[in-house]
């Protein structure tokens, strides 16, 4: 498999996870977390889709496109070892979507910086709420949930409390 499916395999099933994320958890009024800005294209996605739910952003430094950027007030700036911890004190266990996608090219550094965040997003998410994240996550109390039609094994996962 070349660099290029699997790139794709991955845009793919982040649009497939999250369509059926923001769908499944569309009658909670609680906040959607975007864990990587990046380019912006799924946070643009986001909020092209989600009405109704504020969309904070994480991210260490802005560097997305312009028609991508999240207003001021809805970015928390930060490596997110440090702001998962305070966002649990601001706002609870009351996320209705987190949206992970923070790994780069190296795997195992992907996989360990998973199993490190994994109990930080974990008491998050709101009861109903989901996850959905480009990399597996090591949780002691989600659920690991089947992926929706479209979406490639191994390139998404969604877990739910
Ligand atoms: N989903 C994005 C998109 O569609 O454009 C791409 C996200 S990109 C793969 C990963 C982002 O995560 C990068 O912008 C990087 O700065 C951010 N990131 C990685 N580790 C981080 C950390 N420890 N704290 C905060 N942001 C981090």
């Amino acid at each position: 498999m070349s660099r290029l499916d699997l790139f794709i395999d991955r845009m793919v099933s982040q649009r497939a996870c999250l369509d059926h994320a923001i769908a499944e958890t569309a009658a909670m009024p609680g906040p959607v977390f975007e864990l990587g800005l990046g380019n912006g294209r799924t946070y643009h996605h986001l909020r092209e889709k989600v009405s109704g739910r504020p969309i904070y952003v994480f991210e260490r430094a802005i560097a997305s496109h312009p028609d991508s950027t999240p207003p001021d007030e809805m970015a928390i700036l930060g490596d997110v070892r440090d702001t998962l911890p305070a966002a649990l004190e601001r706002f609870g266990a009351t996320a209705s979507l987190v949206h992970a996608d923070l790994g780069g090219h190296n795997r195992a550094k992907n996989d360990a910086f998973a199993r490190l965040i994994s109990p930080l997003v974990e008491p998050l998410l709101a009861r109903g709420g989901l996850m959905v994240s480009s990399d597996r996550m090591y949780f002691d109390t989600l659920t690991e949930l089947p992926l929706p039609a479209g979406a490639v094994p191994e390139r998404c996962f969604i877990y739910s409390r």
